[in-house]
Parts: C-alpha cells; structure tokens; sequence
C-alpha cells in the first residue's frame, strides 16, 4: 500500500490541468500526489480518436496550463498531435504520471480513501477523478438489436469511411460526432440514413463565449441538481459550419424520426416504413466513466452525483473534473485548477475523522 495526499485518476486534459495545479501549489509527485492512467501512453481520449479528426476539423483544442499547444501542421490527425503534446507537458512539468494503471475501485476508509488498482493500493486523502467518458460509449438498446445480420458500431470503433464504402449506412444520434461521421461516410456510401429522437437544433450566427457561458451554467445547473450531465452540444446545438449548410443542401441531413426496431435487415418504423441497411452507427455518445467510484455510493436519486463546482456534495474529499460542464478542454483546465486549489486547503484542514 502507497501513501499520497492526493490520487488524480486519469491523465487526459482534465487530469493534467489538475496535476499541474497541485505541482504549483507545492506538492511532489509521490508524497503529495500521484497520477494513475490507464493508458498505455499519454494523451487521454485523443490517443483513440478517428484519424479523420485532424486538428483544424475539431471544434478546438484549448492549450493546457503553462505550455502552449501549438502544432505545426495542424492538419495532422488529433490523435496523433494532442498525444505528443500531452507528452511534452507532463514531462515539462515532471508530473510522473504511472500508466497503464486502471483503477478498479475506490473505497471508504476514512480519514483516507482506497484507490484499488491492477498494480497495488494507494491511500489518500482526496481524490481527483477525471476520467472522462471515452472508455464508457452508450448504446441505446432496440427491439431486434440482436437480429441484425449487418455490423452495429460506436464511433469509438470508428476508423474512417473507407471500410463503408458502398454499404447502405444509418447513422443514429443527433450530436456533433453523429453529423460529422454522416458526412465522411456520405461521400463513399451507397446511401446513409439519419435517425435522431428529437429534431436536431442547428446553431446559427457566431457561438461567442457568452452563449457558451450560458450553455455551461445550464449543464452545471444539472448536476449540481444530482441529475446525470448532459452534453454541452446538447445543450447549444449543432455549428452550422460551411460544411454542414452543403450537407443540409445536398440531403445528406435530412433527418428521420427514431425507428421502432430493428429488422434482420434495415430498421423500421411504427407506421409500417422500412430502410435496408448494412451497417447502423450509434453515434448515441459517451456517458461519465465512474463505475470505479460505485463503492461510495455519491449517486443520489436523481442517478447523477450532484456537485458543488467539481466538489462533491456528499464527500469534499472528492473532485469530479472534466465531468458535465467542464467535459471540454477548456472546462476541464477550469475544473483541474478549481479542484486542485480546493484540494490544497483540504489538506491543510486538521484531520476530523
Ligand atoms: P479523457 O481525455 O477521456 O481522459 C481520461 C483519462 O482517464 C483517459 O486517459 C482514460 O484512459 C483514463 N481513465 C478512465 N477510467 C480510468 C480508470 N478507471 N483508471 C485509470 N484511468 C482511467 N473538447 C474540446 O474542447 N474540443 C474538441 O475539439 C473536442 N472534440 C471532441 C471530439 C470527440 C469525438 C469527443 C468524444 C469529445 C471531444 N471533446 C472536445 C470533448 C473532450 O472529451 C474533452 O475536451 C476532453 O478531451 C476530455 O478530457 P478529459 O481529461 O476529461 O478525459
């Protein structure tokens, strides 16, 4: 078993961001934190991205604190710049992150707190959880899901259009990832499909930071009400980029109503109408990965865990960064410095238990 003062779970944006405030408020990797990642490699989430997500397709990647990010060729896939960006910051910051180690539970045992992991125990006395939602994809289930005799994919799996080329494609969701795959796969498929549960909200004029900051409060109003996050770009709407405008033009987003069920060969809706489909993409998004944390029971009933900032409600030994409205990159070099200065006058708190 390992003694730090504070255990940071993960090593993306949010994590990072978080480290790099502990680093400033004095504490040394070891004795005063320890980051455990359970990559193989640095970068977060963006390690996995699509090699079509190039750095000038994204909606932005905000530099993390202290280091400019600044590729040089940004048309180069995000899942290979950010990594090597990720890279360079934590060995600037010497912040001597321990990967691949995936933590399996966190457990109660106050004045502490167990991190279980595949590779040892560490005690502490906060925790930082950033772990994002990359490793916990959704997918909704339907009727006759496991009838399917085509291929059913997240855009977790999503490695480009080639390998749908020529194949009839339905695309579910109504978020950014679902209107960005539609239209790559567009372009090569016999024909593409898009099902979303509620019509899609486009964006219109320029999204500035006051419309951003107002889209943020109202996710941070959610969970600091315990209700699961919802996405910021479900909150905000699609951007209607030059691109999307040509797509909407050209019929490619035209939207259909969610389907009923699913049939051996293509989806079909209540009022009798079918599509044949080779392939359905459930671009349905990604959910907050904290299954690690369910021995402490923070869920509430509302069945999200309500958060004051990034300060858990039920236990201040916890922070949650990079979750509901700091899941960008901007948010989450927000929540990390918020989380790591509450952490540092936790730690300065005398202990009461
Ligand atoms: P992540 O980058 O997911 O990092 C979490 C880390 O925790 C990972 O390394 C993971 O392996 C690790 N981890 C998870 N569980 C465990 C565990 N149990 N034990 C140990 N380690 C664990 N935001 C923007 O601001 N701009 C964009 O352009 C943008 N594009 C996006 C594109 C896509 C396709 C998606 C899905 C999201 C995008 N986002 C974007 C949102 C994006 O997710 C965040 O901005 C940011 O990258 C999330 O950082 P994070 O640190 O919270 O999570």
């Amino acid at each position: 078993m390992v003694r730090t003062d504070v255990v940071v779970i993960g090593a993306g944006q949010a994590g990072l961001a978080a480290a790099y405030g502990l680093r400033r408020a004095g504490l040394e990797p070891g004795a005063g934190f320890v980051v455990l990642d359970g990559e193989d490699g640095p970068g977060g989430a963006w390690r996995h991205r699509w090699p079509t997500l190039r750095v000038d397709t994204t909606h932005r990647i905000n530099d993390l604190p202290g280091l400019p990010f600044a590729p040089t060729d940004p048309s180069r896939p995000a899942a290979e710049v950010v990594p090597a960006y990720f890279d360079e910051y934590e060995r600037t910051f010497d912040l001597q992150v321990h990967r691949p180690v995936r933590v399996t539970a966190v457990r109660d045992a106050a004045p502490d707190l167990l991190v279980e992991t595949g590779s040892g125990t560490w005690t502490t006395r906060a925790l930082i959880n950033a772990t994002g939602t990359w490793t916990h994809p959704f997918r909704p289930r339907y009727p006759g899901q496991e009838r399917f005799l085509g291929r059913q994919l997240h855009p977790a799996e999503y490695r480009g259009p080639a390998e749908f080329a020529g194949l009839r494609v339905v695309v579910v969701g109504g978020g950014t990832s679902a209107v960005q795959l539609l239209m790559e796969i567009a372009g090569v498929a016999a024909a593409t499909t898009w099902v979303t549960r509620r019509p899609p909200h486009f964006h219109e004029g320029p999204f500035d930071e006051d419309a951003g900051r107002a889209a943020v409060a109202r996710v941070e109003e959610r969970v600091r009400a315990g209700l699961p996050p919802q996405s910021v770009v479900g909150v905000t709407g699609l951007m209607l980029t030059p691109q999307v405008r040509a797509a909407q033009e050209s019929g490619v987003l035209h939207r259909l109503p969610m389907f009923e069920r699913i049939t051996p060969d293509g989806v079909a809706w209540a009022d009798g109408s079918t599509v044949a489909a080779d392939v359905i993409l459930w671009a349905t998004g990604w959910r907050a990965a904290l299954g690690h944390l369910t021995p402490l029971r923070l869920r509430g009933p509302g069945g999200g865990i309500a958060v004051d900032g990034t300060r858990v409600r039920a236990d201040p030994r916890i922070h949650l960064v990079g979750y509901g409205p700091s899941a960008s990159t901007i948010g989450a070099n927000r929540a990390g410095r918020a989380a790591a200065r509450e952490v540092v006058a936790l730690l300065r708190e005398p202990l009461s238990a």
